[in-house]
């Protein structure tokens, strides 16, 4: 049973359904207030003008690792055209997305924002080709996963602040970002910070909404700008995406209203419609679950069932257009081929700096844990910068000697 001014509280910041945005900002009982943060970890008086959520997302757009973004790969190498994403434009979508969601729901938007921009910074070069040889070469040493990296450049890699390592977020802004953590990684972060962000993944419990939120809508700007991507690439057809309900279903109805619209309009009038659709389905969604869970805050909703995502019916048609984007565009043989190259890289220049770490910056070099300095130091390359130390070292050309457009 709901107390009635709870039940209000939660009506009123779920009051603006879309059809009646744009919404004004409210913050919900149920949302992260910066005035209750649990802190950074190393205290800091107040911020002035702007709020401690406001701090975090204007020290990620200042870091080092958000300018790298600009030339690492999302899915098509950095090299093969301009107008492909990468992972800014990538983060840039995806925040966009958080921040109108959020405000349907009541959320804290400058939050919801640092996390969507922050939630990319520890990507290797190429991908998750780097990643994944990043993690083979870092195999008996503690692996390497993206996600516990990003945490690592906001916590300790980013020098920037005289006096701590790192950008001092705050807690709720790094629960957003470590989104994923095993067993093994979460009970060695929580060893040596009990109460930090990794502590949830022991406990079995969920973060925030605004981090649950964020990662929604990571999935939401991939799916979308992967078919765009992939369609621009000459991979995917209009054919071959119209086997999936949710195209065909846009795809008919953009027709209906501009039966002469065709090429990339008609392509970019689909995917605008599929997703106003499916942010306008979460917010429904995570309303309708709000008004019947009424968690009283943020603690509450960290002991709740996951609540940010998609009705069942748009759940479903989300996941079979993710089958089609791995089968006709992640695994094609093009895609596959520059991974394969790009592995190569992240293999060959992990080799060079192990037996001659006098190859890497001073700073890297002198670190007595030579694995770890050599996965932070590749992890943090552009794919250009990677690709020409990869030349510089082996004498070698990869990608089949594809020039950059800036060499
Ligand atoms: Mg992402």
């Amino acid at each position: 049973m709901v107390c009635g001014d709870r039940a209000d509280a939660i009506e009123d910041a779920l009051a603006f359904p879309a059809e009646n945005w744009p919404a004004p900002r409210v913050l919900a009982c149920y949302a992260c207030d910066p005035v209750r943060s649990r802190g950074r970890r190393h205290p800091e008086p107040a911020p002035r003008g702007r709020d401690e959520f406001q701090r975090d997302r204007d020290r990620i757009v200042h870091s080092t690792a958000f300018r790298r973004l600009v030339y690492k790969t999302q899915v098509f190498v950095n090299h093969e055209g301009d107008l492909f994403r990468t992972r800014l434009t990538h983060t840039l979508e995806v925040a966009q997305l958080a921040r109108s969601i959020a405000r349907g729901l009541g959320l804290h938007e400058d939050l919801v924002e640092a996390i969507a921009l922050a939630h990319d910074l520890g990507h290797t070069p190429f991908g998750h080709a780097g990643q994944d040889a990043l993690n083979a070469c870092m195999r008996a040493h503690g692996g390497f996963e993206h996600n516990l990296q990003s945490l690592r450049v906001v916590d300790e890699l980013e020098q920037r602040y005289p006096s701590f390592d790192g950008l001092n977020l705050s807690f709720e802004t790094r629960e957003g970002i470590l989104k994923h953590c095993n067993r093994v990684d979460a009970h060695a972060l929580s060893r040596s910070e009990p109460a930090g962000p990794a502590a949830r993944f022991v406990a079995g419990t969920r973060p925030s909404l605004e981090a649950q939120l964020a990662n929604v809508a990571d999935e939401m700007a991939y799916n979308a700008h992967d078919i765009d991507d992939g369609v621009r690439s000459g991979l995917l057809t209009m054919d071959s995406l119209t086997e999936l309900s949710v195209m065909r279903r846009h795809h008919a109805a953009v027709l209906r209203d501009h039966p002469a619209l065709g090429g990339r309009r008609l392509l970019f009038e689909v995917l605008r419609r599929m997703l106003a659709e499916q942010v306008h389905d979460v917010i429904d969604f995570c309303g309708a679950r709000l008004r019947e869970l009424a968690p009283a805050s943020v603690d509450a909703v960290r002991q709740m069932p996951s609540i940010v995502g998609f009705s069942d019916e748009l759940a479903d048609e989300v996941a079979a257009l993710k089958r089609v984007l791995m089968r006709e565009l992640y695994r094609h043989p093009q895609v596959v081929g520059t991974t394969d190259a790009a592995r190569e890289v992240v293999r060959q220049l992990f080799d060079v700096y192990l037996e001659d770490p006098g190859q890497m910056p001073t700073d890297y070099a002198a670190r007595g844990d030579r694995h770890r300095a050599i996965a932070d130091y590749i992890a943090g390359m552009t794919d250009r910068y990677a690709t020409r130390e990869y030349r510089r070292l082996t004498g070698r050309e990869p990608f089949n000697g594809f020039a950059f457009a800036a060499d």
